[in-house]
């Protein structure tokens, strides 16, 4: 398992601590270069979309216990939901930087896509 990669442009590292900064899995920027990258992994968007469900839920749950003035039980899920949060987000850092493929983000290429979107997922 790898704690960090290189960026495919300016091959500076890129740690755990900067994916823990990126609002999601699919994209991350370098901050050396401040290019943006795409992380490429099978089951990525499925994995990531599992997990929005559970912290959803969970979310819920823990609002529920709110609002019923449970606080012991709120507050140990609550801690019990950010050390999972959190060892997740390590984990799955480590699981991108083992086994995703990270390419540079073309600023043309994307709008292209966004006004293209059929095509270009014809063309993956
Ligand atoms: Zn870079």
């Amino acid at each position: 398992m790898k704690t960090s990669t290189a960026c495919p442009k300016c091959s500076g590292q890129i740690t755990l601590w900067h994916g823990l900064r990126a609002p999601t899995p699919f994209r991350i920027r370098c901050v050396r270069c401040r290019a943006k990258l795409r992380v490429r992994l099978p089951g990525l968007t499925a994995a990531f979309a599992m997990i929005c469900l559970l912290a959803l839920v969970l979310g819920g749950y823990l609002g529920c216990l709110i609002v019923m003035r449970r606080w012991t039980e709120a507050g140990v899920l609550g801690v019990a939901v950010l050390a999972g949060w959190l060892a997740f987000e390590l984990v799955g850092g480590m699981v991108l930087f083992t086994y995703a493929r990270f390419t540079v983000v073309d600023p043309k290429t994307e709008a292209m896509q966004k006004t293209q979107p059929v095509f270009s997922r014809a063309k993956e």
